[in-house]
């Protein structure tokens, strides 16, 4: 017999390190886009693992390629080769139009591969060692020391300085703020293409093609975190497709295995060319066999279902609905988001709060940075499931 959710939560509480404050809430199994928690209770999931299961659980197809990898090969270092890291790395390149790959394990070690890489290709043309990145206030790139120090949060940041240097910040769609952070010194800016954590806000065209254009003149490698955005969920495979720009690095993560620790940075040709070269930058198990099974799977079922397509037009839906609920909500101050990556921004309710009380109604929703409810559902949900959510997130209001 299973435990009791309270004795499950107790006894988590005593050998897991208080990092997070959990709601409490024991989850079991997953189905399609449902969740199952301990006692049986169902839950329209809305969160999808923070924007991980794109796939939501179980998709056809998807478990057979982790379970077929599994019981040939699982891990075998990056020190030879293998038929999963190709295919992953090809599939990638083909998606994105960029040139070379590095998976990862995580969203945070893929922009500490891609400050390393802006700072490689910096030293290459001037030998020198003191080049600086410009980083966006209220951006999340991840939370060990590199990728902390561009994160604009004073929260997140304070007890742990000093993180590594050189780092400048400017405003989010603010083209003259970058501007005057720019010196002969500047090797890189990095930004979402949609802030995620910091809110859900989307980086007006104006101000990417014009930070592409600053990067251009002075030869700085545009940075494009899409650990979030990326992966189809904005309605294109990744978030700058659609701005008409690309940048010179691209992180990845979440999405990019549904459900298996993998992350990667990704290169266009002239990065690739002239920034890590061998000895540069390792990992022991960062794309292994078996997440890259399941990337390359995930690539394959993209095309297959045609899930980008999927979530242009379930996310016009989403928008629509989410439209109506801001109408008849007077706390409910604005929508922001693109496609299946949405946020209700929230005044004189708290989000928490409510996110709780969905809970309550069997919907998981998230919050954003700023008072804002998150919604990052599975790519592969249909219209029935938004009309479900916004029932069960009326009767949460
Ligand atoms: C989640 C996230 C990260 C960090 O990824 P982890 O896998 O948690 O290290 C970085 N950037 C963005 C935009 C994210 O949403």
């Amino acid at each position: 017999m299973m435990e009791s959710r309270e004795t499950i939560i107790e006894r988590a509480e005593e050998a897991v390190l208080h990092t997070y404050n959990r709601y409490p809430l024991v989850l079991d199994r997953g189905e399609g886009v449902y969740l199952y928690d301990t006692d049986g209770k169902q839950y329209l999931d809305f969160a999808a693992g923070i924007a991980v299961q794109a796939l939501g659980y179980h998709y056809p197809g998807y478990d057979e390629a982790l379970k077929d990898q599994i019981d040939k090969l699982l891990h075998t270092s990056n020190l030879y080769y293998n038929l999963p890291v190709m295919e992953a790395a090809q599939k990638l390149v083909k998606a994105s139009g960029m040139s070379r790959v590095f998976f990862t394990n995580s969203g945070t070690e893929a922009v500490e591969g891609a400050i390393k890489t802006a700072r490689k290709y910096a030293w290459l043309k001037d030998g020198k060692t003191d080049h600086e990145i410009i980083a966006m206030n209220h951006s999340f790139h991840g939370r060990s020391m590199g990728a902390l120090a561009v994160t604009g949060n004073e929260a997140y940041q304070a007890p742990f300085r000093p993180l590594i240097g050189g780092i400048r910040f400017a405003d989010f769609n603010d083209l003259d703020s970058v501007r005057a952070q720019i010196n002969d010194r500047t090797c890189g800016i990095i930004l979402e293409t949609v802030q995620g954590e910091g809110g859900i806000y989307p980086a007006s065209e104006e101000f990417l093609k014009g930070v592409r254009a600053l990067c251009e003149e002075h030869d700085i490698l545009l940075i494009l975190d899409e650990i979030q955005c990326g992966m189809g969920r904005t309605g294109s495979m990744f978030a700058w497709q659609e701005y008409g720009v690309m940048p010179n690095v691209m992180t990845c993560a979440k999405a990019l295995g549904s459900g298996v620790p993998v992350g990667a940075f990704v290169l266009d040709e002239k990065t690739a060319g002239a920034s890590l070269a061998p000895g540069d930058h390792g990992t022991t198990y960062g794309g292994n066999p078996f997440v890259c099974a399941a990337v390359s799977r995930v690539f394959d079922l993209f095309e297959e279902n045609n899930l980008v397509e999927h979530v242009r037009e379930v996310g016009a839906y989403l928008e629509q609905r989410l439209d109506e609920l801001v109408k008849s909500f007077e706390f409910l101050e604005e929508r922001r988001g693109k496609g299946l990556m949405q946020g209700l921004a929230l005044q004189g309710r708290d989000a928490g709060e409510i996110v709780a009380k969905a809970q309550e109604q069997g919907l998981l929703v998230i919050t954003a940075g700023g008072n804002v409810l998150r919604l990052v559902p599975p790519l592969v949900i249909e219209k029935a499931h938004v009309d479900e959510m916004i029932e069960k997130l009326t009767a949460a209001f």
